[in-house]
């Protein structure tokens, strides 16, 4: 094999070997943006999961931590809640949950009748 045969062979095997190179990297960008697809929709898949089995078993007699600090979590947020719709003048409509401003009689944005709410 001739110097310019051994040459002109080399420069092939490396231009191949570069387009096998991006060609990789290609697919590894390829694979790792699947795969934060797949692992956003698991969290969701979790968090669906989670909801339901909370549904189902927040009223058991069970001894589950992550059932007493799910509770809790959503006591306190009712709370912020309530002290926020406090703080815009009015409390929360008892269908909706929209603000209901002191001394209405009617939720405006469901049109609830709103009795007994503002009577202390
Ligand atoms: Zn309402």
């Amino acid at each position: 094999m001739s110097f310019l045969d051994k040459l002109s062979d080399g420069i092939a095997n490396t231009t191949k070997d570069l387009g096998n190179l991006a060609a990789n990297a290609t697919d590894i960008t390829k694979l790792q943006y699947d795969k934060k697809v797949k692992e956003g929709e698991l969290t969701r898949l979790y968090e669906k999961l989670g909801k339901k089995y909370y549904e189902a078993h927040k009223d058991d007699d069970m001894d589950d931590e992550d059932i007493k600090a799910t509770t809790a979590a959503i006591l306190r947020i009712k709370e912020i809640s309530d002290e926020l719709m406090e703080k815009k003048g009015g409390k929360a409509c008892p269908k909706c949950g929209a603000l209901v401003k002191n001394g209405s009689k009617f939720c405006s944005a469901c049109g609830e009748k709103i009795d007994d709410i503002f009577e202390e």
